[in-house]
């Protein structure tokens, strides 16, 4: 073979990967970062599960879509586009397709809970001269991520007149925050740093301090516990017992910024998964007529415990929602029919991979790991030491989704959590895969995943966006 051969051969058969910032016109770079901009807005307004679920439903409504538990109330159901909210931690929204529902649906499945520190049930105490609260820390963290910064504090709380009170305090610029203290570096020797990580850092000491005015004189016992109840029964009617019946959350006290001097990444909290979450809400609601199959776009919770609970994946709510569906369009929803509908779908399982960091290659194998920038990533299987706990997508369906991707000029690329051995992870699609559905997981790589201030590509994020959009136009 002579040289034009060999250049002619490597095209046609070699899998080069391809950077998004190369392939974009000048106008899609434009769209590029003004999706960022919009991003970056969800992201400051969906700190929580519950917030994130309001901003979804807040943009439904205002792209008509009808709560479908109103629309089942009335004996006449002509919408076309629906949405579902349950215990205001999980949404679902869907556009009705020209098939039948039977026939399957295609699916993008997000989830919208991140880690982050819950106060406990009894959380005010104080020690020395300080009120402090005591946390729970809620999925993969690592503790040290977490301390010596400023924390804000988001959630609700079910007072004993069963009044739901939300709070927010800490994102304001003249909002106070709170903090989880740390040893200064001149007395750490022999207690931390001497000693292995996961010794050091202890869930009990993720303890926020929470105020140090004290109430009444100094023989007055826990004044300064006393202290912030009083401020809090002033502030918001709220005693010491209402906590028992409150889901608060420490998340970081901080926007969204950009990254670099050329403005081209994100770094922010919550990017898993709100980054797919957002990236399918704004696919779904682009969808102007409607395509072949109906799509529905899932957003979860309590994906990072394990996917528990009612609000989780594990939970019935997709099929409640496919069998509401199946009611409001032609009122057969009998078991088997649910059952066909299920199992005839298509299901993106919309989740984050890690990007190779340039710090830590070595716990990447670089042929198979995703790299920051380089598109959408396909991750074909998750799992840990042996692809244990996974679900292995079929070959079929990759090569059906690649094809989608292929034929809208979609930038992929593929990705393995991880090294063999060196750790893992999963995501929902296990949970979803059980119905005997396609599923394949799909979205961006981030770096610094599960850490307080995540970084993602704004070229991933608009890519996994248009991503989403060619699965449900043309998913068929
Ligand atoms: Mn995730
Ligand atoms: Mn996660």
């Amino acid at each position: 073979m002579n040289k034009k051969e060999i250049e002619k051969l490597k095209k046609t058969v070699l899998n080069k990967a391809t950077l998004v910032f190369d392939q974009l016109t000048r106008q899609q770079k434009t769209k590029t970062f003004e999706f960022g901009e919009e991003y970056k807005g969800f992201l400051d307004k969906s700190k929580t599960e519950r917030e994130a679920a309001k901003q979804i439903v807040q943009a439904a409504e205002e792209r008509d879509f009808v709560n479908i538990d109103t629309l089942l109330t009335k004996k006449q159901h002509t919408c076309n586009k629906v949405y579902k909210i349950f215990q205001n931690r999980c949404v679902a929204m869907a556009v009705f397709g020209k098939e039948d529902i039977v026939s399957g649906v295609n699916i993008i499945a997000s989830h919208i809970d991140s880690p982050r520190l819950d106060l406990k049930q009894n959380p005010i105490y104080e020690d020395l001269s300080m009120a402090l609260m005591k946390t729970h820390y809620y999925g993969g963290i690592r503790k040290y991520h977490w301390l010596a910064i400023p924390l804000a504090l988001h959630g609700t709380i079910i007072t004993s007149e069963n009044k739901a009170i939300d709070i927010s305090i800490g994102e304001q610029p003249d909002d106070p925050v709170f903090t989880v203290t740390d040893l200064l570096p001149h007395l750490a020797g022999k207690t931390q740093n001497d000693k292995k990580i996961s010794e050091v850092f202890q869930g009990e000491k993720l303890n926020l301090v929470a105020g140090s005015i004290p109430l009444g004189s100094d023989i007055e016992k826990e004044r300064f516990k006393l202290g912030i109840l009083n401020l809090l029964y002033e502030q918001y009617g709220i005693k010491e017992e209402d906590f028992i019946s409150a889901e608060i959350e420490a998340v970081p006290a901080q926007k969204a910024r950009d990254i670099g001097f050329d403005r081209s990444m994100i770094g922010s909290y919550g990017q898993d998964d709100r980054i797919c979450a957002y990236t399918t809400l704004k696919a779904i609601l682009d969808i102007k007529q409607s395509e072949n199959k109906t799509a529905i776009a899932l957003f979860f919770d309590k994906e990072e415990i394990g996917s528990e609970g009612s609000s989780g994946a594990k939970s019935n709510f997709l099929e409640d929602f496919i069998s509401d569906l199946l009611f409001v369009r032609s009122k057969d929803c009998d078991s088997r029919t649910l059952r066909k509908a299920l199992t005839s779908s298509s299901c993106l399982s919309a989740d984050v991979n890690a990007a190779m960091d340039p710090d830590y290659k070595d716990v990447h194998e670089a042929l198979n790991a995703a790299k920051l920038g380089f598109g959408v990533c396909m991750t074909k299987f998750t799992g840990i030491a042996g692809k244990a706990g996974s679900s292995d997508a079929s070959a079929e369906f990759v090569g059906k989704i690649r094809q989608v991707f292929n034929k809208n000029k979609i930038v992929w690329q593929t990705g393995e959590l991880g090294k063999i051995d060196e750790g893992g992870g999963g995501t929902i699609a296990k949970f979803i895969a059980r119905y005997g559905m396609n599923v394949l997981d799909c979205g961006p790589a981030v770096l610094s995943m599960h850490s307080p201030f995540e970084i993602s590509s704004k070229a991933d994020v608009y890519m996994t966006y248009l991503g989403y959009k060619a699965f449900y136009s043309d998913n068929d």
